[in-house]
């Protein structure tokens, strides 16, 4: 046995070395294939070896083309373009024989999802393979060319098995904008002498690397909301085919070996079936016999979880499908040492290949249970449809279609099936109108979906997660929502969901108003404000013409502005249009309540923002904040880095925002500028552990409520854990809503949720009027907090907003941005924008 393995061992070595030396696709591909020699190798087409170079995602991608073209295997098809432009390309991998006859294999597949007696075992297998969704995580995409070679190339039997019985959908680059940046950084650092050592350049990339999209979203978050494009295309293939297995091909720190699912057997979401994880491990069996054969280190039920449906390895589990996470050591260049010795980038290509196999030879032998597996999910989230006392949930908010619009944006795009308000109603003390408002009735397929996307949990088995515990759709969105007993507040289903219009009620000699409640109320303002209009916002609510308006109203007098009365008329249809709001034309300035020529209608100046960026500040929530402003208001904010920051002169910006921020970007130094030019009449913005910077600074004087816990009786192996369940990763609060404070403004309830992932605790100030949000005494929605924070965090404030010369400084301690679908906070930050000198 040990002359077996010794002999093994050098058989792997020697095979390794050879790859370092002239590196060959036969290091990947299995032993005994022959290849169809008119399909062209990757090498052939972009110039170099899979390994030798990172490739670019226009290489990648023109790989893929000329394979689909040379082989009657594969056909390709491009589903949309990414922020950046790229294509987001799918292959379609099987035998000529199935690709005739694929859109009746498909209904016949999809089929199994609707229907829980008819028989799966002659159908094939739907399997969903996608590479490297973090750009700088590339070892995966890099394998999906030898991988799409071998589908394409392979002849024998086992090729023809697979094919026979498995429809393949390759996703090769989930991530094309952040897998080309990460390219070009591993490549322009390359040395002819691979310099494996970790302190080179060219395992440092610069900020903000190439994990994140174009607006440095990490979009392995975004599976459930589908907020970004490559999300969307994605989510669209998933919910056309339905597939029974779906890979996410991923890496990992640099001295670890190899993970695959299933993850932390304690940490599964409930809603996934015990079965999942079982089918899973089987598959697992696979892959560990594929790596044993390969002599690659690997391990599984350790560190990750599958918790937080909004990842693509756990998306799939509440859909009746098998999500399966792979982690591979990243050697991030091309050679790195590691504990496990030097690891080179094609020894973590090969593994991401033979998992990728290894998946789809599990796929042909489990193929009939796995079919039978989604066929009796869906029976049972029938029968638990049917037997739901709950019959149906409304939601909306009565003043803001477009948020509601947004969130029935995302059930359309989950294929979950929706109504329209039959009327007007008043449920429970909150009024829907027709037209702002949706009814799910939960009676239909995807049940358990919508399920995971509304419901409120906060009782856990485990205090360790992965990534966020909460996401509850209708607190991040702020809608009203209420479960009912029956279906008769529903209209007819939405079956043509038709996009959002605005409008101007008629032209005015006197004046326009809008309220600011609307969604698209900031992008409305900001276009009026660029055209050099003059626009007021009202300090109080009024009735005017038999409309009440609420505070923080806006008001376009049409005497002295730069644009004429038609002109101005003119102008304004668009912006609603373009906003999709509603504008009032007045013919009176006498209201009840506060005339339109009052003192207590502020005007709003155009604004001039800027965004601190670069390193030491968190480039997520940077990222978040810069696509709110360009993608959803398109208000133009300028990228500030930290690295020429300090020669930066900053006179004319009216606001600034620091995003979370740490370390390098933290310094005397930036303080002082920032407090200069606050002085001088300077609105400055900050989130998150800003906070706690600009108190140690003297921006604002704050009392942080701290903890003072103590390990009592916890022995070390027990520590990460133990510091672990400390930590607040993402849950929802409710917070109580000053709504006369400008802060408040457009929000039509007197409570806010809140998310926070942060266990930053400001006191509140003894003067009530200046803690206009402030969390309840029993705050905690959603989500999982810890004994210790629960104390801390009730009755503290996430806000405050202080005078400091002729500036203002605003803080928040939550980030009211996360992750493009907290549509229910995002205003928080344009009323901090627009109405900071009102504060
Ligand atoms: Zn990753």
């Amino acid at each position: 046995m040990k002359k077996i393995v010794l002999i093994l061992i050098t058989l792997v070595c020697l095979q390794f070395a050879h790859a370092q030396k002239s590196l060959d696709l036969n290091y990947y591909l299995p032993q005994g294939v022959t290849y169809d020699q008119t399909i062209p190798t990757p090498k052939e087409i972009i110039g170099h070896e899979v390994g030798e170079w990172h490739v670019t995602h226009d290489k990648l991608m023109f790989y893929m083309q000329t394979l689909a073209a040379a082989s009657d295997r594969i056909s390709i098809e491009n589903r949309g373009a990414t922020f950046e432009g790229r294509p987001i390309l799918l292959l379609t991998i099987t035998t000529p024989e199935n690709h005739q006859n694929i859109d009746q294999i498909r209904k016949e597949h999809l089929a199994i999802t609707e229907n829980g007696t008819i028989p799966v075992d002659d159908m094939p297998i739907v399997v969903y393979q996608g590479f490297s969704i973090h750009g700088n995580e590339p070892s995966g995409a890099n394998a999906g060319l030898a991988y799409a070679y071998y589908l394409a190339a392979a002849q024998g039997p086992e090729i023809d098995a697979i094919l026979n019985s498995t429809i393949i959908l390759l996703d090769p680059s989930f991530n094309p904008d952040g897998l080309q940046r990460f390219a070009y950084w591993a490549n322009t650092n390359k040395a002819q002498n691979l310099i494996a050592d970790n302190n080179d350049r060219e395992y440092h990339e610069v900020w903000p690397g190439g994990r994140t999209n174009h607006y440095w979203f990490d979009m392995n978050r975004d599976w459930l909301p589908v907020q970004l494009p490559e999300s969307r295309a994605r989510i669209k293939s998933f919910h056309k085919w339905m597939p029974n297995i779906l890979t996410d091909h991923h890496e990992m720190g640099t001295n670890s070996t190899f993970f695959f699912q299933p993850g932390e057997p304690t940490r599964v979401h409930p809603l996934t079936p015990k079965m999942n994880q079982e089918l899973t491990a089987e598959i697992g069996t696979y892959h560990a016999k594929a790596l044993d054969k390969i002599g690659s280190l690997y391990y599984s039920e350790e560190n990750y979880d599958d918790y937080y449906y909004g990842k693509g390895s756990t998306f799939p589990d509440v859909n009746g499908s098998i999500g399966i996470l792979f982690e591979q050591g990243s050697s991030r260049g091309h050679i790195q040492e590691s504990e496990n010795g030097l690891l080179t980038f094609p020894f973590t290509i090969r593994n991401q290949f033979t998992t990728a196999l290894s998946t789809i030879q599990a796929a042909t032998v489990m193929r009939a249970k796995i079919l039978k597996y989604q066929q009796s999910f869906y029976n049972d989230v029938r029968n638990e449809a049917a037997r739901s006392k709950t019959k149906a949930l409304v939601f909306g908010d009565s003043k803001d279609a477009a948020k509601t619009w947004h969130l029935a944006e995302i059930l359309n795009r989950h294929k979950i099936t929706f109504h329209e308000l039959a009327d007007d109603a008043n449920i429970s003390g909150r009024f829907y109108k027709k037209g702002a408002a949706y009814v799910v009735p939960m009676n239909q397929k995807n049940h358990r979906l919508i399920k995971a996307m509304f419901e409120k949990r906060t009782t856990f088995t485990d205090s360790l997660f992965y990534d966020i515990s909460a996401w509850t759709f209708p607190l991040a969105f702020n809608v009203d929502y209420k479960e009912l007993p029956n279906l008769s507040n529903a209209g007819p289903e939405v079956t043509d969901f038709k996009p959002l219009k605005g409008k101007v009620t008629s032209q005015s000699g006197y004046a326009y108003l809008f309220e600011w409640n609307e969604y698209y109320a900031p992008k409305a303002l900001n276009r009026i404000t660029e055209k050099g209009l003059r626009a007021k916002v009202a300090k109080s609510p009024f009735t005017l013409e038999g409309k009440k308006y609420d505070y923080g109203t806006i008001m376009i007098p049409v005497q002295n502005q730069s644009l004429n009365a038609d002109e101005l008329h003119a102008f304004l249809q668009r912006t609603a249009e373009q906003s999709h709001i509603e504008i009032t034309a007045v013919g009176t300035g006498l209201t009840r309540g506060i005339d339109l020529g009052s003192n207590d209608f502020d005007p709003i100046k155009k604004q001039k923002i800027a965004i601190l960026v670069g390193e030491g500040i968190r480039s997520y929530d940077a990222g978040e904040i810069w696509h709110l402003f360009d993608t959803r208001y398109n208000i133009k904010l300028t990228k500030l880095d930290a690295s020429y920051f300090g020669r930066a002169d900053l006179s004319t910006y009216t606001d600034i925002i620091v995003p979370s921020s740490y370390g390098s970007f933290q310094t005397k130094k930036n303080a002082v500028k920032l407090k200069t030019w606050v002085k001088n009449g300077g609105t400055l913005i900050g989130y998150r552990n800003a906070v706690e910077w600009f108190e140690k600074n003297e921006f604002v004087q704050l009392k942080f409520k701290k903890d003072t816990l103590v390990a009592k009786n916890i022995p070390f192996d027990q520590k990460r854990d133990f510091l672990g369940a400390q930590v607040t990763g993402g849950a929802i609060f409710e917070a109580k809503l000053d709504r006369s404070h400008p802060i408040g403004y457009g929000y039509k309830n007197n409570t806010l949720p809140l998310f926070r992932n942060t266990n930053i605790y400001i006191e509140p100030d003894k003067n009530s009027y200046n803690n206009p949000i402030q969390y309840t005494s029993n705050p905690l929605l959603s989500g999982y907090i810890s004994e210790e924070n629960t104390k801390l965090i009730k009755n503290s404030v996430p806000f405050r907003a202080n005078r400091m010369g002729k500036g203002r400084v605003i803080v928040f301690t939550d980030n009211t941005n996360f992750r493009a679908f907290w549509y229910g906070t995002n205003k928080l930050l344009m009323n901090a924008i627009f109405f900071g000198e009102s504060m």
